[in-house]
């Protein structure tokens, strides 16, 4: 999968750390982008319906995998056409509500009730470092997801990957 056309574009100022290789995904069905997309051209060739968004390899979607863009007030701003299914919702009702109707932090989380929130915080803040949480759709019990939670953008918000 390696290609020339990488691109290593940062999300955050330079703190001084090496540039980490990140990738360009469409927020509606997940389609990976070998090309860095000039502004004009950010929605998805592939459905044509999403924005195309960048976050860092090892938290970018991968194919068939559900997640959501969530901005740091914890409001849904995107759900893709995976996370709709899977939590019987449509991405028109949810944007805007706050991702706590969707999804809750589930009862053995170590970091306590309030891990999962605050990953998507701190990410959509600019928090370059992806987090780990244990979650649950908000209606159902005895379902656990882990879900893979970190920056990406523009503009700057929180990728929840439910795994
Ligand atoms: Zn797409």
């Amino acid at each position: 999968m390696a290609s020339a056309h990488r691109p290593t574009l940062r999300l955050v100022p330079a703190t001084g750390e090496e540039p980490r290789s990140t990738r360009w995904f469409c927020g509606h069905c997940g389609a990976l982008s070998d090309v860095v997309p000039a502004p004009p051209a950010r929605v998805c060739g592939d459905c044509g319906l999403g924005l195309l968004l960048e976050a860092r390899d090892d938290l970018v979607p991968q194919a068939g995998e559900s997640f959501l863009i969530v901005d740091a007030a914890l409001a849904v701003q995107a759900l893709s056409a995976a996370a709709e299914r899977l939590l019987a919702v449509r991405e028109q009702d949810v944007v805007g509500r706050p991702v706590a109707e969707l999804l809750a932090p589930a009862d053995a989380e170590a970091g306590g009730p309030t891990g999962f929130a605050h990953a998507i915080h701190l990410s959509a803040r600019g928090d370059d470092e992806p987090h780990r949480a244990t979650v649950r759709p908000a209606n159902v019990f005895g379902v656990r997801m882990s879900a893979r939670v970190g920056l990406c953008g523009p503009p700057r918000a929180s990728l929840v990957v439910l795994e």
